[in-house]
């Protein structure tokens, strides 16, 4: 990167403030971030006092010694289970409901009260105990999202066996490579799940990456989801119902140190291998239930919340076990696709469980933009009273329509922005609080330090851009990347002195705002022009006809880079598209679109090529992989597919550029 810094490209005035009557019952005010500006260690004690119980009290709240690697809470002991299950059934919240999970096949739902999740925590950890796991001892999940999910982690956090989920989409080589990096003993699976409609099987996937001549794992327990046939491995595999009725009744959990490791994740694999992250209990928890109240404002006696992600995603552990189940909220957990049976599916249940908070991603939006705004009017939606975004920046046209067509004009709406290293929400509006921006998360939440650099690591100036860092450790931050110290120090901690730096770029606007803007590696430079791939989207989004757009820079002799651009148009705009490409008038769209970028942003982000596509490349947890654009856009071969949700998504678009 240069020193020049971003152009800035957008410019947003739209502000929204929040209303008197949120704000009146918001659980944050403008105090915390006062508080925390004062005292910022003694802020966090306070929130993990708050928050968790602690079987013993901590003496330290920091210990920075040996920076970058952190230890928060020290002496500190706890167990993470009982804090998000055993605890509200002791103050009298047994017949709270915790989840109403919603199967695919209509019709089909649970509800699981606190109390009757605590029996099954309960027995999952005995079935685990009996089958030799205990402290220390890792153990891999590969489940659709069913309560099982939920459960299973709960009662690994409850024997202080760290766990690492593994996104029931992932093909067994990449489940193989996940065992064998975390070293698991056991592995949880289901004999398979729902996906659009039909049983799709899991178990395979299990016996595949099991057929390596060397792997740690001693047990397969078998979730029964589908009914389907499986094949079977006598004394080692066993029925995960059969070991539950086995196991005793009642568990006594122990307290684990602070510091112990809670869970290992893998990070999605956008810009390369995937990282096996590292999260320790304590700090972590209060991070979570901290943001789940201040955040997503949750009212645990009276919201029903719904996260939509994926279970084998950090959002799934954040913010549908850890942080919503410590405060003891009611939660929607949904096992299947947004379109299976109809497009209004995520709007039924909705409206059928009165939803009030939903927390979902870009990806999603731009999707429901696709699909058009009559299929959620069709839905009374009038429960929601908070929405969320996470996972990418959020073109400010996706937010405004999810604020008019989801919420009404009338919810706020919280971009947060984090990483699976953060653990937790670090930049997010408070919804009580902050007048929100279409496309910023704002500003640092109370109790984190984030700050935009240059080059030197020194701060930009307002109306600059450079890169995002977290200058103070914070309690959810990684301990480290699993049994790979050296590699947690040089990927996070090497490119700025005493600063954290994972590779987002990010503007500062005139008020000081924060807007990322995505990987620095996604950064073009055209005719000296550094510009965000993520603008020039934002642009192309706001146009009526456009629902998602993904922008690479491709080498060009004479600019440097130019930027190439892909669309995906809005329901009601491809028909006329086709009739126009039939009647030899396909370049009319791409000249309107490009005179558009130009109106909104300046000739200069003109692409160079727009090629209208039916699809793009995401990986499993939505977000958009530039690096195989840009393959295409180079004319290269296209490189490491293996974490694409759809691998044939390359070869319509590689297709579409010949032709083209
Ligand atoms: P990998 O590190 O393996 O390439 P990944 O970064 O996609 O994978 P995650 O930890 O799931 O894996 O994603 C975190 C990233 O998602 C952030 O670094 C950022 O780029 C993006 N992100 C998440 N939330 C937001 C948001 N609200 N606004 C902008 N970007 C976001
Ligand atoms: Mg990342």
């Amino acid at each position: 990167m240069s020193n020049e810094g971003l152009s800035n490209l957008l410019h947003e005035e739209r502000t929204f403030e929040p209303s008197e009557e949120f704000r009146a019952q918001a659980n944050a005010g403008q105090e915390l971030f006062d508080r925390a500006a004062e005292d910022r260690e003694g802020f966090w004690a306070e929130q993990a006092r708050r928050y968790v119980q602690w079987e013993t009290d901590f003496e330290q709240v920091l210990d920075w010694s040996e920076a970058p690697f952190a230890k928060w809470f020290l002496g500190g002991r706890l167990n993470a289970c009982v804090n998000a299950v055993d605890r509200h059934v002791e103050v009298g919240h047994g017949d709270r409901v915790a989840i109403h999970w919603v199967g695919e096949p209509e019709g089909e739902t649970r509800d699981i009260t606190y109390a009757e999740l605590h029996q099954m925590v309960q027995r999952a950890a005995n079935a685990l105990a009996d089958l030799g796991v205990g402290e220390g001892d890792t153990v891999a999940i590969y489940l659709p999202m069913i309560p099982e999910a939920a459960i299973a982690m709960l009662a690994c956090a409850r024997l202080g066996a760290p766990h690492s989920v593994v996104f029931g989409g992932f093909s067994a080589e990449a489940l193989h490579s996940r065992i064998d990096d975390a070293g698991a003993k056991v592995v949880i699976t289901a004999d398979g799940g729902y996906r659009r409609g039909k049983p799709s099987a899991l178990k395979p996937a299990v016996d595949a990456a099991l057929a390596h001549d060397e792997n740690p794992v001693q047990k397969v327990l078998v979730v029964q989801r589908t009914g389907q046939d499986v094949d079977w491995t006598n004394g080692r595999d066993l029925w995960w119902h059969e070991a539950l009725e086995a196991a005793a009744e009642t568990h006594e959990a122990q307290a684990f140190d602070a510091e112990h490791p809670l869970f290992i994740l893998y990070t999605s694999g956008t810009t390369g291998k995937p990282k096996g992250i590292f999260h320790a209990t304590g700090g972590y928890l209060v991070q979570t239930a901290y943001t789940s109240h201040v955040v997503h404002d949750l009212h645990p006696d009276s919201d029903v919340y719904w996260c939509t992600a994926d279970i084998g995603w950090v959002t799934g552990h954040s913010y549908i076990v850890y942080g919503p189940m410590t405060l003891g909220a009611t939660q929607v957990m949904y096992e299947g696709t947004p379109d299976t049976p109809h497009q209004g599916r995520f709007w039924e249940i909705v409206q059928d469980l009165k939803v009030t908070v939903l927390y979902t991603a870009p990806t999603a939006i731009r999707t429901f933009m696709k699909w058009g705004t009559d299929i959620p009017a069709k839905f009374d939606l009038s429960s929601l009273r908070l929405l969320g975004s996470v996972g990418e920046p959020i073109n400010p046209e996706a937010w405004m329509w999810y604020r008019e067509h989801i919420g009404a004009d009338r919810c706020p709406i919280v971009d947060t922005w984090w990483q699976t290293e953060t653990g937790a929400i670090m930049i997010s509006p408070l919804p009580g609080v902050t007048a929100a921006r279409p496309g910023s998360a704002m500003k640092a939440i109370p109790g984190i330090v984030a700050k935009v650099v240059d080059d030197m690591g020194q701060e930009v100036e307002k109306g600059s851009g450079g890169y995002l860092v977290i200058t103070e450790p914070w309690p959810s931050m990684l301990r480290g990347i699993w049994g790979d110290p050296k590699r947690y120090q040089e990927t996070y901690w090497s490119r700025f002195p005493d600063a954290y730096f994972a590779g987002d770029g990010a503007k500062l606007d005139e008020d000081g705002n924060i807007w990322v803007v995505g990987r620095v590696d996604d950064v073009m430079n055209v005719s000296g022009h550094r510009m965000s791939t993520s603008e020039i989207e934002s642009a192309l989004v706001s146009h009526p006809k456009v629902a998602e757009a993904a922008v690479v820079g491709a080498a060009d002799e004479t600019t440097g880079q130019a930027i190439c651009a892909f669309v995906i148009l809005r329901a009601d705009a491809v028909a006329e598209a086709d009739s126009q490409a039939a009647a030899g008038e396909g370049e009319k769209l791409v000249q309107e679109l490009r005179n558009h970028v130009a109106k909104e942003i300046g000739p200069i982000a003109k692409p160079r090529q727009i090629m209208v596509v039916p699809e793009l490349p995401k990986t499993r947890s939505g977000k958009i992989m530039r690096r195989l654009l840009k393959d295409v856009a180079e004319h290269r071969e296209v490189g490491d597919v293996t974490t694409l949700a759809d691998s044939s998504v390359m070869s319509l678009i590689s297709d579409g550029m010949q032709k083209g």
